[in-house]
């Protein structure tokens, strides 16, 4: 059976700018089925989200993205575990704790950059729940040190010397995927596109990570050049992978020219 979805959406849980509550609302205004909440590193807003989903009959799975530290935007998704399970709690904690090391990491290679912050000042963003780039994002604007997001991360979030001033110290890609399948999840490769690998490169990872338990690879996404779809499906196919799709809606505030997708998927598998 198919369903309208969309499995890759962000909360204020994480850097997105809508509550769950706020999110699953708009998904049953789109006329969504189903929808997945994928938060970065927290499980934290899935309760909220999954009550809502109950209360307006539509299908809420809950879901998760984790970063991954082998390369830059690295993620693996999770979907559909137990949210009472150990593993994926533990590693979330673990990801959220190396996040509080970054941001003084970020604070420091701004400031160097001229662009003083106050971590009061980027918390003030995130809400107290999981802070990521975006809020130093949107610091950055309201300083006036840069127009736009996409400025933000041109010039300095995402720049070779950025990678360079701020390492990762994420968990790596073969702990996360068995982080989600130990918690009974299943594991999909988000926008590899992201990852910047030739397709060569690409294939020899998703070989590596379906032998480590992954489960499907992201090959609906709106950024998504259509040979990049067809190569990503080729891929599915080669090495028996199923398949998700998503937005990754953050909301218009934190990436404008997103917004929530209509994907129609098989799901017997996941669900
Ligand atoms: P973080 O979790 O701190 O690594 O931030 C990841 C988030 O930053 C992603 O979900 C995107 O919302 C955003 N992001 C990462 N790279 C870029 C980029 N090059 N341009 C715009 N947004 C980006
Ligand atoms: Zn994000
Ligand atoms: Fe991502
Ligand atoms: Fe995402």
């Amino acid at each position: 059976m198919k369903y309208r979805t969309d499995l890759h959406t962000h909360s204020t849980a994480s850097d997105g700018q809508y509550t769950p509550r706020e999110l699953v609302r708009m998904a049953k205004a789109h006329r969504l089925e189903t929808i997945a909440l994928t938060d970065h590193d927290t499980v934290s807003g899935t309760d909220e989200a999954v009550a809502m989903g109950w209360k307006l009959g539509i299908q809420v799975l809950r879901g998760v993205e984790l970063s991954a530290r082998e390369h830059n935007n690295f993620h693996i998704l999770g979907y559909c575990y137990d949210p009472d399970a150990p593993a994926l709690q533990d590693l979330c904690k673990k990801q959220q704790e190396n996040r509080v090391i970054r941001e003084q990491m970020i604070l420091d290679f701004l400031a160097e950059k001229g662009l003083e912050l106050s971590l009061d000042e980027v918390e003030s963003f995130a809400g107290g729940k999981v802070m990521g780039r975006p809020h130093f994002a949107q610091a950055m604007i309201q300083r006036g040190y840069v127009q736009t997001w996409r400025d933000a991360f041109d010039n300095f979030l995402d720049t070779p010397e950025f990678w360079e001033a701020v390492p990762r110290l994420e968990a790596d890609a073969r702990s996360c995927i068995r982080a989600i399948k130990d918690s009974g999840g299943k594991a999909s490769l988000a926008h590899p596109y992201q990852i910047r690998l030739s397709n060569q490169e690409l294939d020899a990872l998703v070989g590596k990570l379906t032998d480590w338990g992954l489960d499907a690879i992201e090959c609906y996404y709106p950024k998504y050049a259509p040979e990049q779809q067809a190569f990503y499906l080729h891929l599915a196919e080669k090495y028996g992978l199923h398949i998700t799709g998503g937005s990754d809606f953050h909301g218009e505030n934190v990436k404008p020219d997103i917004h929530l997708a209509e994907i129609v998927l098989e799901l017997e598998w996941l669900l």
